[in-house]
């Protein structure tokens, strides 16, 4: 790998790294969707509580690269209190993110994950519990996998 990784661990990543938000299995989720990244051996569930079409509560647990952690510990900050077209929203521009390494400024915290349009093996990491996500909204019982993603 080559590439400054420094330049890609930014502030809002090693934050998210070293004090993640909403840790730990919810044990009022009514929809859980697990996801791994076998590239890099990231894992990660996704427990969330959704009333009517809005997420109520959201956690994730998991163990893996700092990207991959610190990644579902921001969504699940963003994701709470989100109706699910608003959180397939925030996806969508957070992928763009990722993938091109364009970041908006108005999309804050998100953008600190720019860096990461370098390491194009690091894309899944990023997106990792995203798609957890995102598949616990659907509903969907099969385990989530990011083989595939970023296209
Ligand atoms: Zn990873």
């Amino acid at each position: 790998m080559s590439g400054d990784l420094t330049e890609l661990y930014q502030q809002v990543i090693l934050d998210h790294n070293k004090r993640p938000r909403n840790r730990g299995r919810l044990p009022t989720a009514n929809r859980v969707a697990h996801g791994e990244n076998p590239t890099c051996g990231d894992q990660c569930s996704v427990y969330l509580r959704l009333e009517g079409d809005r997420v109520a509560e959201i956690s994730f647990d998991g163990a893996g690269c700092a990207i991959s952690q610190a990644s579902a510990s921001l969504m699940t900050t963003l994701v709470k209190g989100r109706t699910t077209d608003e959180a397939r929203g925030l996806y969508e521009d957070f992928k763009r993110i990722v993938t091109t390494g364009e970041a908006p400024e108005e999309i804050s915290d998100l953008a600190a994950f720019a860096g990461v349009h370098a390491f194009p093996a690091r894309i899944k990491c990023a997106t990792l519990g995203w798609h957890a996500a995102l598949n616990a909204l659907k509903g969907e019982a099969a385990p989530a996998s990011t083989e595939g993603a970023g296209s």
